[in-house]
């Protein structure tokens, strides 16, 4: 079976999980090519539902959770979206997918921050290869201070699980109206996926499952 065949059949299988149900977003899983964000070694791979390793000790979620977490962000054209844990780059190529769209005229735009060196750069050549270096910015940094250089943010989207409390800049750049996806809870074990809506002043937290991510390493994060 070819890597076009295996991507259909994974994006099946998402819908018939009620994973997937959005049809932007099935259009972006089935758009976005997520053997080229893989290592070469793990090509063959790239369309189980499964994480796989990366480098630097770090993974790729399995897609059901990039799925997941595109439908309940409410991606939509012209979105400014902040993501922190570029890790591969696949994750931000699907919210690209999602705010700019081929031939919009109003395209969004996608900044994504990385701590390891080695996965920016991954990152940026696999993003270069499929043709999203326009629409994703890869910055090499700590993202639990956010980006205020770029903020406020239509939509924040963490996929490292961050300490119970969630760092404050993150809820400090989001727009009013904003939604902020971010699994929190313990470093390993114990984690859960929340949605965050900012109305004003108050932040309305959503539970949506148990998780479990990499610790988010940083001043806001865990130490280690
Ligand atoms: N979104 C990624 C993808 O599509 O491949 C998967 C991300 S992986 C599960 C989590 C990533 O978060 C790792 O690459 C890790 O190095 C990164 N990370 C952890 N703490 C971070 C921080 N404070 N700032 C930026 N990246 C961080």
């Amino acid at each position: 079976m070819n890597f076009e065949e295996k991507k259909k059949r994974l994006v099946e299988s998402l819908k018939n999980r009620d994973i997937l149900s959005k049809p932007k977003v099935i259009q972006a899983m089935l758009t976005v090519p997520r053997h080229k964000f893989v290592p070469k070694d793990a090509e063959s791979s790239a369309y189980m539902d499964t994480p796989l390793l990366i480098g630097a000790g770090q993974t790729i979620s399995a897609p059901h959770m990039n799925a997941m977490m595109c439908e309940y962000l409410e991606l939509k054209e012209g979105d400014k979206v902040l993501e922190i844990g570029t890790g591969s780059g696949y994750h931000a190529a699907l919210c690209a997918e999602l705010v700019a769209p081929k031939d919009s005229k109003n395209p969004g735009h996608v900044y994504t921050i990385e701590r390891h060196l080695k996965l920016v750069k991954n990152a940026k050549k696999s993003l270069k290869e499929s043709d999203y270096e326009n629409i994703v910015t890869v910055i090499h940094g700590d993202g639990t201070l956010g980006y205020p250089e770029q903020a406020p943010f239509d939509k924040i989207l963490v996929t490292a699980a961050s300490p119970k409390k969630i760092p404050p800049p993150l809820q400090e750049q989001l727009k009013d109206g904003g939604i902020l996806c971010i699994p929190a809870g313990s470093h390993s074990f114990g984690q859960n996926l929340y949605i965050i809506k900012k109305h004003g002043k108050d932040f309305d937290r959503t539970r949506i499952t148990g998780v479990r991510f990499v610790p988010l390493i940083g001043k806001y994060g865990f130490e280690t």
